[in-house]
């Protein structure tokens, strides 16, 4: 029997069984395909039988078995190749959800991580984002990922190495709504604002004034901040609303330390 898809833009039920889970592939499959620059053929297998884009359906439907439920989001993980994100020797970790080191003391985030904060930065929203403002590119993984979810993409890095290395990890993809900059991200890049969101890849003592300032009434940022006692860090969801800021502390999360100035 045919189960009929859901139409998109859709939110399924959180409880979906992993049947769901599969069905929720098939629509993601047909989603984007008018958006992608070229559909790229795995060339290089993993030893397990696998291609990379089976190995990376596998991801995608264990982020839908933990929770995530926005399809747009499940799709973008699902085109993404982080596997070209990471060194040649851990090409074969790249599917797990885990960070990985990606040079400079610095981490790809976990495709858990980049996944939730991505779902909640949409909100349920029915449209894309308007401008995203990202802090820390890293390897630009999360970049690409954001560029199919949003109009344009501002990512700024402050090491230059990393700049450097993200600018080639995504010359071959080719999207043009990402714009990498190079400097100290505390500062934001006014420039671009106001933003309709703004996502933090490193985490602080607490979200700098400038982010807020940046943000357009009506958007929501998601940071790593640096919360309670124990000084653990938790993702903080502030929401800029007609009527003020809306804030929400959610789980713990580990990412790599908010830093001022640029190396
Ligand atoms: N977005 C990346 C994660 C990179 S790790 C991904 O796709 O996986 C976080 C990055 O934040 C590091 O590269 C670090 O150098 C950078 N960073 C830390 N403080 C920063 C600041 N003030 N401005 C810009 N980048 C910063």
């Amino acid at each position: 029997m045919n189960r009929p898809r859901p139409s998109f833009p859709a939110r399924l039920d959180k409880t979906s069984s992993s049947s769901q889970a599969v069905n929720k592939q098939s629509v993601i499959e047909g989603m984007f395909h008018s958006q992608l620059p070229s559909p790229k053929v795995p060339t290089l297998s993993l030893g397990l039988g696998l291609g990379f884009q089976a190995v990376r359906q596998n991801m995608v439907r264990k982020l839908a078995d933990d929770g995530i439920v926005d399809v747009r989001v499940l799709a973008a993980m699902g085109l993404v190749e982080r596997h070209r994100f990471v060194d040649t020797a851990l090409v074969n970790q790249a599917y797990e959800d885990t960070s990985l080191p990606i040079g400079l003391g610095q981490t790809i985030s976990k495709p858990g991580v980049v996944s939730r904060m991505a779902e909640l930065l949409l909100n349920g929203r029915p449209d894309k984002l308007g401008r995203v403002l990202e802090i820390g590119t890293g390897c630009g993984y999360q970049a690409a990922v954001l560029s199919l979810l949003a109009t344009e993409v501002y990512s700024i890095e402050r090491l230059r190495g990393l700049h450097d290395k993200a600018r080639e990890n995504l010359r071959t993809l080719r999207l043009p709504n990402v714009h990498l900059l190079f400097g100290d991200g505390m500062v934001g890049f006014p420039k671009g604002a106001p933003y309709a969101a703004i996502i933090a890849a490193a985490g602080g003592e607490a979200v700098p004034q400038a982010w807020i300032d940046q943000l357009a009434v009506g958007g929501r940022l998601v940071a790593p901040v640096m919360a309670g006692e124990r000084a653990k860090q938790a993702l903080m969801v502030i929401d800029k609303t007609p009527e003020g800021l809306r804030q929400m502390v959610l789980e713990t999360v580990h990412f790599v330390p908010l830093k001022s100035g640029i190396a």
